[in-house]
Parts: C-alpha cells; structure tokens; sequence
C-alpha cells in the first residue's frame, strides 16, 4: 500500500512499461499485451517522467515490465535511464523468459533481480535456462514464479450498469492493494489496465490517457508538492476510472492458464461481463 511520508508518496513498486506487446499470447493477459500495439518506452522520455515522478513518489522496487521487455530494441538504454532517475530503487526485471538466451548478459547491469514467469503451456527452452544460470552467477538474483491460473481481466463490451463498474473499481485490489502503479509514455497510472485497455480499445470506448492517468509533463509539477496533492487525489478517488467501464478488476473468473491464437484473442473476452466475473 502506498502512503504519505511528509511531503512524499512512499509506495513498494512502481511498474514501468518497457515495450507493450509480446511473444506470447497468453488468454485475459491483464496488459492486453497480445493485442497490443508496438510500442516501446523511448528512454529518455522514461527518465525524464520517472525523474518529475521522483520528487514526490518514491518506490522501493522499479519493475521492468511488458508485455515482454527483453523484446525492446534498446533495453539496456531504458535500464541506464530508469537507474539514473532513481538511483535508490532495486531494478526487477519481469519477463516469460523465452528471449534471454539471445540478450548479451551485460545489457543487464543495473538489473537487481529476473522474476520469470513460467508458464506450463510455454515453456522455457534449456537455452534460457542457461542464460538465467548466468545471470545467477554475475550476482543477478533470479526468481520463477509458476503461473497456473489467470483471471478473467476484461469485456470487450462495457458494463451497462453504473453501479457494477462502480463495485468492481471499490474490490478492485489491482488498484487498491497489489501495488500496480505503472508509468507508461509519460503518464503515471493506478493500474496497467487503465493505460492498456485504452491503447486496445480506443479511447471512444475506455477515455482518453489523460483521463485514466496523471500527466507528468504538466508543467505545474515542477513544483513536488503540487504533484504530490494531485496523485494522493488520484490514488484515492472513490470514482472509477472511465477505463474501469471494460474492466474486470480483481473480480474476474479464474481459469487454467493457457495460450491463444492471436487472431481468436479478443473474441474470447466478448462475453457479457456477467459471464466473465467471479
Ligand atoms: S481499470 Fe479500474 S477496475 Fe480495472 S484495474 Fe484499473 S482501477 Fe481496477
């Protein structure tokens, strides 16, 4: 949970979005990522926004996250530009694992610790395995977290009753408790679905970024404790986002993981939100 330590928002995590889609296409992905436009953090911009973010959000943990960021074309320059910017948080980086057998291990430095997803419907070829053994030998720590079962995450078609989007933001712990904050193009975000379901379904459906998210290049944050007010109000707001309209929160139905074709992906999510919740 995040709090306010004097002038500062202290929170454990802050997530930041390296590159958007990704090599696998794994069914509900919350990030929408196998559907998801290319698009990859510019590492300047990066820095610059977690820069502005740094004076009054601080975090633990920065978490490298996709879709899949080992597909950007320039990872170690994003690392460099987010260690720059704050200098005091561990770097973790979250991957599927499948490309690192292709990295050059040192594009890693500044990497803390590899969190690998480990999926049963794609597994990890012995050549990765490899490479995650090097890593462990230069002093990167590596942690597998097996993942068996997703949740339903969206509805291509929005709730048609107010009070259920507003039911679903209120338990949504995606927001509230898990520590998603996520920063993305130069915007801060409570969530990655409020960025994500914007860029997939447009903004017609989902609002526009500046609705679901803080916009860190307004130039009224030069001043820490004006940005500070703005995303306590953000974090705390007890209406839904307009993304949350499309979205599941926490409270979608669990199912056994599993990988889909691309061209089938949005279609499993057009159920009526009843079908697709807890
Ligand atoms: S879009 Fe709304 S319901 Fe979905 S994760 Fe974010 S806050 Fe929760």
């Amino acid at each position: 949970m995040w709090e306010m330590r004097g002038p500062v928002i202290v929170a454990p995590v802050l997530e930041v979005v390296v590159a958007e889609q990704c090599n696998l296409t794994c069914r509900a992905c919350s990030h929408l990522s196998p559907v998801a436009p290319k698009n990859f953090a510019n590492p300047v911009e990066t820095g610059r926004a977690l820069g502005v973010l740094y004076t009054a959000f601080h975090m633990k943990v920065v978490k490298l996250m996709g879709g899949e960021p080992l597909l950007h074309p320039d990872f170690a320059a994003v690392v460099a530009a987010i260690r720059s910017a704050a200098p005091a948080a561990e770097l973790h980086l979250v991957t599927n694992g499948h490309l690192l057998s292709r990295m050059d291990l040192s594009e890693m430095d500044g990497i803390d610790q590899i969190t690998v997803s480990i999926y049963a419907s794609a597994t990890i070829a012995r050549s990765g395995r490899a490479a995650l053994e090097q890593a462990d030998r230069r002093g990167i720590r590596v942690v597998q977290q097996a993942m068996e079962q997703f949740n339903e995450s969206y509805c291509e078609h929005p709730h048609s009753d107010p009070d259920m989007t507003r039911r679903i933001y209120r338990a949504c712990k995606i927001a509230h408790d898990w520590n998603c904050f996520t920063l993305r193009a130069g915007f801060f975000y409570k969530c990655p679905q409020a960025y994500a379901l914007t860029t997939v379904l447009g903004s017609a459906a989902s609002g526009a970024h500046a609705d679901n998210g803080v916009d860190l290049t307004d130039p009224a944050f030069a001043d820490p404790a004006v940005l500070a007010d703005r995303l306590h109000d953000y974090l705390s707001a007890d209406q839904p986002l307009p993304a949350c309209r499309h979205c599941l929160g926490s409270s979608g139905r669990a199912f056994r993981h599993e990988q889909l074709p691309r061209r089938l992906w949005r279609s499993a999510q057009s159920q009526a939100p009843s079908g697709l919740l807890t």
